[in-house]
């Protein structure tokens, strides 16, 4: 027992795309933590001929998105594979039953409760960054507090919209189904034209007004609080659009429009 982090197994692995895959791990009942908020993971890597670690071992760490609900036994996550990367690389080869140890507290601000008196959650992601916004969809008092929630989920080609079944999975669900009229879901494919799809990047969708259109609400200053997430030059450019039309960051103490979180 080390009382920084547990070891805690390989439940489940669920690949998406040759790159992107998910996984559950078992859950240490201590570990708590708020829908949008994410781990330290670390893996057991071989470090052989440093002479300042005679055990030939080390343990590499990333931060990931928790994606379950926080009332679930597991812990899921959603990882890309970096070719050549230290830590997802070595993650990849773990097999169902394997070690991955879970930092006791788990870290970050892209919480809801950033947020006062909004009517439209809009959730905005690239890639990977959709992971916390499936455990906000998990949370039923974001479906009890906001009038919609709009999941916006931009990706290059079509097999990378993970979790588009899960995400349309609430409208039947016993317990979110009452309430599903509120959820839009609007995929993004950039790099291939797929019906049912928008094909431009979120700041132009934006401008152009295409993406208020496909999620049938507007964005609007005294409704809309707003959750970006992913490529960083994504959140970037798109906090700009949407700073240069009047939205405002959330800061500590002092609520606004905007929350974001930068994946690499
Ligand atoms: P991505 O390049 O992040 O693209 C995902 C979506 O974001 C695409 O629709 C893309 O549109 C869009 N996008 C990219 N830049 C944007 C911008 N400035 N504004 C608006 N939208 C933008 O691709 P990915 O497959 O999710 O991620 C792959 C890349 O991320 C790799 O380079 C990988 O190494 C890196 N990555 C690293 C880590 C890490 O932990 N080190 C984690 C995740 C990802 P376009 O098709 O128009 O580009």
């Amino acid at each position: 027992m080390n009382d920084k982090y547990t070891a805690e197994r390989i439940l489940w692995i669920h690949p998406w795309a040759p790159n992107l895959f998910s996984f559950r791990l078992t859950r240490h009942p201590g570990f708590r933590f708020v829908p949008g908020q994410f781990a330290r993971l670390g893996v057991k890597k071989p470090d052989p001929d440093n002479p300042k670690n005679p055990s030939g071992e080390k343990i590499v760490w990333r931060a990931y998105s928790v994606v379950s609900a926080d009332y679930d036994e597991h812990l899921e996550f959603y990882s890309i594979v970096v070719p050549g990367g230290e830590f997802t690389s070595e993650l990849a080869r773990l097999a169902v039953g394997d070690t991955v140890y879970v930092e006791k507290t788990p870290y970050g601000f892209l919480t809801t409760d950033r947020f006062e008196n909004g009517k439209d959650l809009w959730l905005l992601a690239t890639g990977t960054g959709l992971a916390p916004f499936v455990s906000m969809l998990w949370d039923f008092r974001n479906w009890e507090d906001y009038e919609n929630l709009i999941v916006v989920h931009s990706v290059r080609y079509p097999n990378e919209l993970a979790y588009a079944e899960t995400i349309a999975g609430f409208r039947t669900h016993e317990v979110f189904a009452p309430l599903a009229h509120k959820l839009r879901y609007v995929p993004v494919i950039t790099r291939a034209r797929v019906d049912g799809a928008l094909g431009e990047r979120i700041p132009t969708l934006i401008d152009t007004g295409a993406l208020e259109q496909a999620a049938g609400v507007k964005l609007d200053h005294e409704r809309s609080r707003i959750m970006i997430c992913g490529n960083p030059e994504m959140v970037d450019d798109t906090r700009k659009h949407l700073t240069a039309l009047g939205f405002a960051m959330s800061r500590r103490g002092k609520p606004g429009h905007m929350a974001v979180e930068n994946y690499w």
